[in-house]
């Protein structure tokens, strides 16, 4: 019988795991090898996807790609919220996809589906693997409302008016709230306000777990207590027992998730099954942009599409999805990241170097004996990545694997065919699977020439309308726009994209 890798290497450098619950690098032994469950919150769908969707989608992307590699059997879970996200954590607001629908005329589940399409094509761009179930909110009312029922009949949820909440004093009686965020029961006192029309609640941080919905709410369905809809904590604790059974390996998100998200999720399940059911929980950090928080009041919520094509104001040039990749492989997932124009073309330079240097490993002959060392080569890669998933020195690794090749390219030192092959593999491997990495066609000079060029225009343009020269400004507008390139002035700056002429005729 022949070991699986998980196997040999979990007996050799064992893989770790940094456990937000005990806040510690902990060794990853799965409940049931080979198989292992993992669940991570998924976006909702909303809004055009930005670098924090990316973010997590490409930390959680690595975390399966190697499990897969180790030869584990991994469920991997990732839902859509498509119902109950409301805009204030304290049960209060308008549905965020209601309200957007609502601005854009567009019925609840068109909106949806375009803009899960949209997310879908992004993370196909950004070479992120589909997870196994992606299971949607709205497809999974009844299971929700039996779990709000498993929690009432265990005493820790009452209803009042036709809606549900979850008792956060009684539960912290028996359990102890708080365990995942370290937030004690008499900080949230002080800390959450008690909000109009909140009354109901018999404490302010009492959440819902069934809302009654207002006569204007289009998205309801029946239940026992009203017409309405799940909170939006209770799909995640509700999905995850349904398809990785009370008990998973690991549960991943944002940071910003943690709390009350991922607090109330083990709240309900703590609840209902009368344990905890997450072994690992894993929290990617957050990304500024040039040091500041990134949010769309800021200006700088720049999305992914934006950087692909270089067309927010902040972005001086377009950003290939491999070189975002790249740039977010190059921190930890658990530091925070900072975008600006200079990382992001350093990060571009270094994914070129890395293939080019990949590419001339092929450019190597062999010789009958090696005076270079490609097992601690592998080892070190090996060990950087079971590290807390450690990518920014495993790439270090790869790189100075990349010198050894460099130098036998330059007929310094000889390396084994056998050697030679493993060093191959060791790139195939660790570059293209772990990593996720590939080697995206080179830009046409036309395409990025056109870029730089309606970008210097657009800053002419935008320099006479400082100077109230509006007759060339509206002169460059025009002259664009008969070419095919549309300009959306915007509070921040200007942004623009090629469309089909006849198309911008339609509008005009
Ligand atoms: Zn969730």
């Amino acid at each position: 019988m022949i070991l699986g890798k998980h196997i040999f290497y979990t007996m050799k450098i064992p893989l770790y795991i940094y456990n937000t619950i005990t806040k510690k690098k902990e060794k990853f032994i799965p409940l049931n090898p080979p198989h292992v469950g993992l669940y991570v919150c998924g976006p909702t769908v909303y809004g055009d996807a930005h670098l924090g969707h990316a973010r997590a989608a490409i930390t959680f992307d690595l975390l399966y790609r190697y499990l897969k590699h180790l030869e584990y059997k991994v469920r991997y879970v990732r839902n859509i919220t498509d119902v109950g996200h409301l805009e204030s954590d304290a049960d209060e607001g308008e549905d965020k996809i209601l309200k957007k629908a609502r601005l854009e005329k567009l019925e609840p589940m068109e909106l949806v589906q375009y803009y899960s399409n949209s997310y879908h094509q992004n993370m196909r761009q950004l070479n992120v693997l589909d997870p196994s179930i992606e299971p949607l909110a709205s497809g999974h009312i009844i299971e929700q409302q039996q779990f709000v029922d498993k929690i009432l009949n265990s005493g820790f949820a009452y209803e009042v008016n036709g809606s549900v909440y979850f008792d956060v004093k009684k539960y912290n009686e028996k359990y102890k709230y708080g365990v995942l965020s370290g937030r004690i029961i008499e900080d949230l006192i002080s800390s959450t306000r008690e909000l109009e029309g909140q009354d109901e609640k018999k404490n302010s941080y009492d959440f819902a777990l069934w809302k009654k919905a207002t006569s204007e709410h289009l998205m309801r369905w029946p239940s026992k207590w009203s017409e309405g809809f799940p909170g939006w904590h209770l799909e995640c604790s509700t999905m995850s027992t349904k398809y990785l059974g009370e008990e998973f390996d690991i549960h991943g998100g944002g940071m910003d998730l943690l709390f009350p998200h991922h607090e109330c999720e083990i709240a309900q399940s703590t609840a209902a099954n009368g344990k905890s059911s997450v072994k690992y929980w894993m929290h990617n950090n957050m990304i500024t942009i040039k040091g500041q928080k990134m949010g769309k009041s800021l200006g700088n919520a720049v999305t992914l599409d934006e950087f692909f094509s270089g067309s927010h104001p902040l972005i001086e040039k377009p950003f290939s999805p491999m070189t975002i990749r790249f740039f977010m492989l190059q921190a930890h997932y658990r530091s925070t990241l900072d975008f600006s124009n200079e990382a992001l073309q350093s990060a571009e330079k270094g994914l070129e170097r890395l293939f080019r240097g990949i590419d001339s490993i092929e450019k190597i002959t062999p010789n009958n004996k090696s005076t270079v060392d490609i097992d601690k080569l592998e080892a070190n890669c090996y060990q950087s990545i079971n590290d807390d998933l450690n990518s920014p020195v495993l790439i270090s690794h790869l790189f100075d694997g990349l010198k050894i090749s460099n130098s036998l390219v330059d007929g310094k030192g000889a390396i084994s065919s056998n050697d030679l092959n493993r060093l191959k593999q060791i790139y195939r491997v660790f570059v293209l699977d772990i990593l996720g990495l590939k080697k995206e066609k080179q830009k046409t000079l036309q395409e990025g020439l056109t870029t730089e060029l309606v970008n210097i225009l657009l800053n002419i343009r935008q320099k006479a309308k400082q100077e109230k020269d509006f007759e060339t400004s509206d002169h460059i507008r025009k002259t664009l726009t008969d070419l095919g390139i549309e300009i959306k002035d915007k509070k921040d700056g200007v942004e623009w994209e090629i469309i089909s002429k006849d198309k911008l005729k339609s509008k005009e």
